[in-house]
């Protein structure tokens, strides 16, 4: 499996505003300076040690994942960065009008939704685009979505022809040579994460949550979700200060994912749906601020004796890629 993340942002599409840009451009040219270069041939090893903070950032759009295999695509949510991979996919079988699309949802919120109207491949005649959710009244979402006067586009003249499913909880959905299991997360609204298994290996799918079922026990039917993964993607919209805050608010900090995954044995964990509030440098601190927590928690296991499981993790960032 390949899985892509097209959007790595939550709540909403935050791009960069230009006196930031402006700003982010003038420090480099002093950083650059500053390290004592002067010739152009210097210019790559300089842009090569930046920190992704000072130079491309986390990027700006919101949920949108992609999961590909030898044989199958799946997308997970529409968020606004479904719209550069309409675009992609209008290079294949989507631009002539054969294409099968799937789409699963874990929850009808804006930031999760708020691509489909355009997303290119949905417009052209002959495409099948399956859509899934476990909640019901999937279709209620898209006509609300395609219609005036919020859109110009009614879902009856949208072209393709769109096909509704509902998933069951915790039953196993075959697609192609993928297996999804929908799980269910901790969030305002219903919301439900993603197992997905090919040949063995397990991609898991935990946005949005706050997790506040973090034991086996409150786990309950919902664990397996975070058993014998090898990757999986996790909601860190906020510091470890902000949950405290922002309690209810339906999303986790880095430090949560790190806890569940050191218990479950999780090979590698990437987090995502940063706050559009926060910008990359906020981001990287928080990065730095869990990576402090995580070295802590494996001193602490080293001092009572323990072998900790030691976790590959980052905080992801538009345009990211794993292959597993
Ligand atoms: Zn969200
Ligand atoms: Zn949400």
């Amino acid at each position: 499996m390949r899985i892509k993340l097209w959007g790595a942002r939550g709540s909403l599409p935050s791009p960069h505003a230009p006196e930031l840009i402006r700003n982010g451009i003038r420090e480099l040219f002093e950083g650059f300076f500053e390290c004592g270069h002067q010739s152009r041939k210097d210019i790559d090893r300089y842009m090569s040690d930046l920190p992704r903070h000072l130079f491309g950032g986390f990027g700006g759009n919101t949920a949108c994942i992609e999961v590909r295999s030898s044989e199958q695509q799946l997308i997970i949510d529409g968020g606004s960065g479904i719209r550069p991979l309409g675009y992609e996919m209008m290079a294949g079988p989507c631009g002539k009008g054969s294409g099968e699309v799937h789409i699963f949802f874990t929850h009808f919120h804006w930031d999760h939704l708020v691509g489909l109207p355009f997303f290119v491949p949905i417009f052209i005649p002959g495409n099948r685009i399956h859509v899934y959710s476990v909640q019901p009244g999937l279709q209620d979402v898209f006509q609300t979505v395609f219609r005036k006067p919020f859109f110009p586009v009614p879902l009856e003249s949208l072209g393709s022809r769109i096909e509704y499913h509902i998933l069951e909880p915790r039953k196993p959905r075959r697609v192609g040579d993928l297996t999804l299991t929908p799980y269910e997360l901790d969030h305002p609204d219903p919301c439900w994460g993603f197992r997905i298994e090919k040949d063995g290996k397990v991609f898991s799918h935990c946005v949005d949550t706050e997790c506040v079922r973090v034991s086996r026990e409150q786990l309950g039917p919902d664990l397996p979700l975070y058993q014998g993964v090898d990757l999986m993607i996790f909601d860190a919209q906020y510091t470890l200060m902000e949950t405290i805050e922002k309690v209810n608010w339906g999303h986790a900090a880095a430090s949560l994912g790190i806890d569940i995954a050191m218990r479950e044995r999780v090979k590698q964990v990437i987090f995502m749906h940063h706050d559009p509030a926060s910008s990359d440098s906020k981001i990287a601190a928080a990065e730095a601020q869990a990576r402090q927590y995580y070295k802590s928690q494996l001193r602490a296991a080293e001092r009572a004796g323990v072998k900790a499981h030691e976790v590959e993790w980052s905080f992801g960032y538009e345009g990211m890629t794993v292959d597993l």
